[in-house]
């Protein structure tokens, strides 16, 4: 425990430790009223307004608690808004949310609450040691979250080490804190029940509707519409097979969901698709359906890439794209296809895609 149980700024700040859940266990909040009285009105309104920012990629705004009152509504809307989570069980809003409130744990860490970094890194297993002005971790908590980043300066291969421990600065021990919060947050979301729902309806349609539109838009900026025309021809292949009902390897079924899922189509869109497979057994395909796509698990998996297909034998027909030296992803291929022919005089050269 962090000892700030006392503490309702800090509670309100850093809702997810558990000094906060020991708080609102040993309150006896009433959950019913938190979710129907007219008296919780500014905790739900605040709840779907922490769902909404994440959604439109905002700050959560600053948050103005100069009371024990303004503490408390603040504490509750972070539950709200799991609650509003959990209810809509969309991987997209789910790790969205998760990831808005690790970087505004960062962010309060990397400013006037620096001296809840140790003790939060505790929390969450990260146990950093004091090493000159740095810490010095264990490898494996380490590896633990910066496993999750892309930059090669992450790689254990480039750490300054001491005994087999990871030595980093003050950053980068922030940033794994700020990991370590959003895998907890992306991973644990509180259960719910019918009376829930019910009772969130309103706020919940509200953002179903906001997390539907952004979707679209996000899906439009970086895929364009779904357009079957510039599927690969592995995966062109792959949905014919489908569709004249020949047997698809598993590999095959997997890299078609991650493709179909990846370019925007919804579970049930993709389930419509398989319906047609020899072997088609409903409720196992869609459970491996909305596996793959995140929807009852933590993970959303990733398309393979061209030489995974390859080394499965599933990466068909390849044509003249696919014979470029810089194409190594279906989905490359796919926003390849996607964009505007270039002007006559740069049509000898293509750029290689960004
Ligand atoms: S090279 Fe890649 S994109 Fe082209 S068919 Fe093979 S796996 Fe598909």
């Amino acid at each position: 425990m962090l000892g700030f149980e006392n503490q309702p700024r800090l509670l309100a700040i850093f809702p997810y430790t558990a000094e906060a859940r020991s708080y609102i266990s040993s309150n006896n909040f009433d959950l019913d009223a938190i979710l129907t009285n007219p008296l919780f009105e500014r905790v739900r309104e605040k709840g779907k307004e922490r769902v909404l920012s994440s959604l439109r990629d905002m700050k959560l705004g600053e948050q103005k608690l100069y009371n024990s009152e303004e503490c408390k509504v603040e504490l509750l809307s972070f539950i709200v808004s799991r609650m509003m989570a959990s209810v809509i069980g969309d991987r997209f809003l789910i790790n969205r949310l998760a990831v808005t409130e690790g970087k505004v744990a960062e962010e309060r860490l990397n400013g006037d609450y620096s001296s809840m970094l140790v003790p939060l890194a505790r929390e969450f297993g990260i146990d950093p040691q004091p090493w000159g002005d740095d810490y010095r971790l264990k490898f494996t908590a380490f590896l633990k979250y910066s496993s999750k980043m892309r930059s090669p300066e992450w790689k254990l291969l480039y750490q300054k080490m001491d005994h087999g421990y990871v030595v980093v600065g003050k950053l980068r021990l922030t940033r794994l804190v700020e990991q370590a919060i959003t895998d907890y947050l992306s991973e644990r979301l509180p259960p719910y029940t019918d009376a829930i729902r019910n009772s969130l309806r309103r706020e919940i349609a509200e953002v179903t509707e906001a997390l539907e539109s952004i979707k679209k838009e996000y899906q439009r900026d970086t895929l364009g519409e779904i357009e079957p025309a510039r599927y690969p021809p592995c995966m062109r292949e792959i949905l014919r097979q489908i569709q004249n009902s020949e047997n698809v390897p598993q590999m095959g079924r997997f890299a078609i969901v991650t493709f179909l899922h990846a370019i925007g189509m919804t579970p049930e869109q993709i389930f419509e698709v398989f319906s047609s497979v020899p072997d088609f057994r409903a409720e196992k395909t869609r459970y491996q359906i909305e596996h793959i796509t995140g929807k009852i698990s933590s993970t959303e998996y990733s398309v393979p890439e061209c030489s995974t297909m390859k080394s499965y034998g599933i990466c068909h027909n390849p044509d003249t794209l696919c014979a470029q030296p810089w194409m190594k992803h279906p989905l490359t291929y796919y926003k390849q296809k996607g964009k505007k022919p270039r002007a006559a005089s740069r049509k000898q050269q293509p750029d290689k895609p960004r």
